[in-house]
């Protein structure tokens, strides 16, 4: 809900969706009728009580919420100083985050009476996602997905296929994630009357990014929650990692009026920030442009044109960044911090042997950073990272890795 203190980090964004200089809705007229019908539509749905009570129950007993807060205590003595909880949203039905704010459009959908659901996806997780909720209420289900990203991802392409959904291969651009956006965006327009938009992450124009922030807060609600019932205090510290955005925002929306908690996202940094575009990182290195019709910071060359990133985490090469994250990073209300692909495998091995679990390679970059910080914190701090997704969809991408290869007996 949007706060009624106007000091509050906690309203934004205004009513053109400006999280200060960045968000917004750079879209074509043909878009904005859309836009402005979703926009009316989800505020008169957060107002409804039955509407959360809905998805209260659809979190409850399909999605398996409330996720758990985990003591990593192995790992915290390895590291030698905080204190590191893991809130295990990687135990959600579909194995990650995304499941939240899939639930949460697609019954905005429903009281919107459309029929057909269209997504787009990169590495295949949000698409999964969507599909899983389309079969469980009987929607049709396309997925835009680029031609580079269908070859990568097979297993999540049959997975969606066996949910019935329909795999629309984009061929334009380079074939992924961005192209495949652009792709969904143009669908829309010329299916207006019975097609709603899923966006995967909190970007895209407003109301998107907002919507799918208060969708995905369900983690921070928790969490605060879970950590008052355990420690009787808040976290010292927040980790999450940033692809688009929406698990970081997840975690940290219902903590950012609380000044003494300190929030921190981790960037995909690839082979090194330094690196030309060998990264993914758009705070740390790219600057402000507008795509997917919102401002905010995009990786680009010197004319401006979009550049695809690299991560080994599939799910983190999204070339921009949620505005509101833009808005929390030059306010410096956030850190923005990058972790090299090599510094997360690290973090993925230390997870899998020193606390049996197997996290995906995306919140290992949160993890990586948590290992840079944990030993020179006090051993009361708490540390809150974001375990957003499971890492079974990663082990075939990894088993070549020279540090997977040097550490494990294959
Ligand atoms: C999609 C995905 C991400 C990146 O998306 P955000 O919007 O930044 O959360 C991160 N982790 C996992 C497990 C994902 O599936």
């Amino acid at each position: 809900m949007r706060s009624k203190d106007t000091n509050s980090l906690m309203m934004g964004p205004d009513e053109r969706g400006m999280f200060g200089a960045f968000g917004g809705r750079f879209v074509s007229e043909t878009l904005m009728p859309l836009l402005l019908e979703l926009d009316a539509e989800f505020q008169v749905a957060r107002d409804d009580r039955g509407f959360w009570d809905s998805l209260d129950e659809l979190g409850c007993n399909y999605v398996g919420r409330p996720s758990p807060l985990y003591f990593a205590e192995r790992l915290s003595e390895h590291l030698g100083g905080a204190k590191v909880y893991f809130k295990r949203d990687e135990l959600n039905h579909t194995g990650a985050h995304k499941i939240n704010n899939v639930l949460g459009q697609i019954q905005l959908a429903r009281r919107m009476g459309k029929s057909r659901i269209i997504a787009e996806t990169g590495a295949g997780q949000h698409g999964v996602a969507t599909a899983t909720a389309c079969a469980r209420f009987g929607l049709q289900c396309v997925v835009f997905m680029g031609c580079h990203d269908v070859e990568r991802q097979g297993p999540n392409v049959l997975r969606m296929k066996l949910l019935g959904a329909t795999i629309n291969e984009v061929t334009s651009g380079r074939g992924t994630l961005k192209d495949a956006m652009n792709e969904a965006l143009r669908d829309w327009v010329t299916h207006v009357r019975d097609t709603f938009y899923c966006i995967g992450t909190v970007a895209g124009p407003h109301p998107y990014p907002y919507m799918v922030r208060e969708f995905q807060s369900v983690i921070g609600k928790e969490a605060r929650q879970q950590f008052l019932d355990r420690e009787g205090r808040l976290p010292d510290s927040l980790v999450a990692c940033i692809g688009g955005g929406s698990n970081a925002l997840g975690l940290f929306h219902p903590f950012l009026d609380d000044s003494d908690v300190r929030i921190i996202g981790v960037e995909a940094g690839g082979k090194g920030v330094d690196h030309e575009m060998r990264h993914c990182a758009s705070l740390n290195g790219g600057r402000p442009g507008v795509l997917h019709g919102n401002r905010t910071y995009l990786l680009q060359d010197e004319d401006g044109q979009i550049l695809d990133g690299h991560s080994i985490s599939a799910g983190l090469d999204y070339p921009g960044i949620g505005p509101e994250h833009a808005w929390l990073h030059d306010t410096g209300r956030a850190e923005y911090v990058a972790v090299t692909d090599d510094e997360a495998v690290e973090a993925f091995q230390l997870c899998c042997r020193l606390e049996g679990i197997i996290p995906a390679l995306e919140p290992s970059h949160a993890l990586a950073h948590v290992m840079k910080m944990a030993p020179s914190l006090p051993h009361d701090h708490l540390i809150c990272m974001n375990l957003c997704g499971r890492g079974d969809k990663d082990i075939d991408a990894i088993s070549d890795h020279p540090l997977i290869r040097r550490n494990t007996v294959l």
